[in-house]
C-alpha cells in the first residue's frame, strides 16, 4: 500500500445534510453520526473521499471502521493525492520544524498528531531513540512509510513502538509494543535544563517521561529557592528535582506507584544530591489530609494530577476532585506560596479549569493571584482548526 500509483480512492462517505460545517472548515473529525452512507466496503485506514449531502468534495480521510471518530481527514484539496510522498513530506516536515526550537533537552515531541497533520501519530525522540504510536487507523496502514521517513529524516535507527494508549482500542486496533529497530532501549539518560532524568521508554508512562512539562519544571525551578516544595502526582519526580535544582530547601513528593518512586529517587540521586527528599507512596486525596491534619505547611506546591475527565461524561466528577485536591493545596500553602496546578483533561477547557480553581480559592477563604497560564511546550503545537489538541493547561498562583 505504500506505492504513489495506487488508484484513486474508490470508496466515498456521504455526509448527512448540514454535517459539512467543520470540515468547511477544516476541522479534520468526521463523526460516526455525521455520515449517511458509505458507499464501497473501505478497509480500516483506506483513503475515502468525503462528500456533502449535496455532492461537494469535502476531504481525503482515513477510514477507521470501529472509532466515534469514522474517520480522519489527510486533504481539504481535491487535487491533492494521499500517498507515500504526501505522507513522508508529512513526518519530514514535522522533524524539520523542531530543528532549532530552544528547547534545552535531550527529550522532545517530533510529531503531535494532528497539529502535524498525521492524526493519531505521536513521535518522542530521547537521545538517539525514537518512541512511536500510532494511535489511528490511518497512521497504522502508513506505518511502514512513517518509518521510513522518520528514520531518514533523523538519522536514529533504534525505533520502540508504545501503541498501547486507549486511543488504539476504540480505533479497533490491537496493542502493539517492542523494538521495531536498533537495540531494545534500557533507561535512556536525558538532559532537561541541566537536570539529569532516567526514562524507562518500554515500561513508562505515555512513551516514558512527561516531555509536555518542560517549561513548567523550568519554572518551577527558577521560583523554588528557599522554599519548601510538596510535589502531588510527582511520578518519576520531574518537578521534585527541579525544583530541589533550584533550591528548595524541603520537598515532600507523593505518588501511589511504588515503581514511579522507586525510579524518582534513582532520577534524584543521578542529579547528586547530598541528602534525599520525602517520597510518600499514598493517595494525593489521602495525603494533603494527613499533611493538613498535620498542620503542614508548604511555600510552592505542585497538582500535576492524571486526566480526571477521559471524556465530557466523567466532566462533574473530574471537576469535584479537582477542586478538592486545589482547595485542600492550598489551605496547605503559606502566605506567599505558589500553587502550580494543572490540568491534562481535553474535555476540561482552559475556562472551566480556572473556574474550578476559582471555587476553590473562594471555599479556601483565601485570595490567589495569577501570575502564568501554562501549557505543554513549544514542540506540543495545537492546530487552530483542531482546538481538542490542547489537553494540558495550568496555573501559576501565588496565595494572598
Ligand atoms: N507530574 C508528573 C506527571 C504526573 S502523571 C511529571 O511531571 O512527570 C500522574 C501520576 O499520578 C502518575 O505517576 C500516577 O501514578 C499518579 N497517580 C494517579 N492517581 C493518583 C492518586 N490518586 N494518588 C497519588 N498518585 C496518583
Amino acid at each position: 500500500m505504500s506505492s504513489s500509483d495506487q488508484p484513486r480512492p474508490e470508496c466515498t462517505l456521504h455526509l448527512k445534510p448540514g454535517k459539512d460545517k467543520s470540515l468547511l472548515r477544516r476541522h479534520p473529525w468526521i463523526y460516526a453520526n455525521a455520515i449517511d452512507r458509505i458507499s464501497g466496503t473501505p478497509q480500516s485506514g483506506e483513503t475515502v473521499r468525503v462528500l456533502s449531502s449535496e455532492g461537494r468534495f469535502l476531504a481525503w480521510a482515513a477510514f477507521s471502521p470501529a472509532s466515534s471518530i469514522r474517520a480522519r481527514a489527510w486533504s481539504f484539496l481535491d487535487t491533492e493525492r494521499v500517498d507515500a510522498a504526501l505522507i513522508g513530506a508529512r513526518v519530514s516536515a514535522a522533524v524539520q520544524r523542531r530543528r532549532g526550537l530552544e528547547v534545552h533537552t535531550s527529550a522532545i515531541r517530533l510529531v503531535f498528531g494532528e497539529a502535524d497533520a498525521l492524526p493519531g501519530l505521536v513521535v518522542d525522540r530521547y537521545r538517539d531513540q525514537l518512541v512511536v504510536q500510532f494511535l489511528a487507523a490511518g497512521v497504522e496502514l502508513w506505518r511502514e512509510v512513517i518509518l521510513d521517513a522518520l528514520k531518514s529524516a533523523t538519522g536514529c535507527t533504534a525505533v520502540y513502538e508504545r501503541s498501547d494508549a486507549a486511543a488504539r482500542e476504540r480505533e479497533g486496533l490491537a496493542v502493539r509494543e517492542g523494538t521495531l529497530s536498533g537495540e531494545t532501549p534500557g533507561l535512556i539518560s536525558i538532559i532537561e535544563h541541566d537536570v539529569h532524568y532516567a526514562v524507562d521508554v518500554i515500561n513508562g508512562h505515555k512513551t516514558g517521561f512527561y516531555i509536555d512539562q518542560r517549561d513548567s519544571r523550568r519554572l518551577v525551578s527558577e521560583h523554588a529557592a528557599g522554599r519548601r516544595v510538596l510535589n502531588c502526582f510527582c511520578y518519576t519526580g520531574g518537578f521534585t528535582i527541579a525544583a530541589r535544582q533550584g533550591g528548595a530547601i524541603e520537598a515532600v513528593s507523593v505518588d501511589s506507584s511504588a515503581e514511579a518512586l522507586e525510579m524518582a529517587a534513582q532520577n534524584e540521586r543521578l542529579n547528586g544530591f547530598e541528602t534525599s527528599s520525602t517520597w510518600m507512596q499514598a493517595n494525593v486525596f489521602d495525603a494533603l489530609k494527613s499533611l493538613l491534619a498535620e498542620g503542614r505547611q508548604f511555600d510552592l506546591i505542585v497538582l500535576d494530577p492524571p486526566k480526571f475527565a477521559p471524556s465530557v461524561q466523567h466532566l462533574d466528577r473530574a471537576a469535584r476532585a479537582y477542586k478538592e485536591i486545589n482547595l485542600k493545596a492550598l489551605r496547605l500553602l503559606a502566605p506567599g506560596g505558589l500553587l502550580f496546578t494543572y490540568s491534562c483533561s481535553g474535555a476540561v477547557s482552559v475556562d472551566l479549569f480556572q473556574k474550578i480553581v476559582a471555587g476553590a480559592v473562594f471555599d479556601a477563604r483565601t485570595d490567589a493571584q495569577m501570575l502564568h497560564r501554562l501549557a505543554a511546550g513549544i514542540d506540543h503545537p495545537m492546530s487552530m482548526t483542531h482546538p481538542e489538541g490542547e489537553y494540558l493547561k495550568g496555573l501559576m498562583l501565588r496565595r494572598m
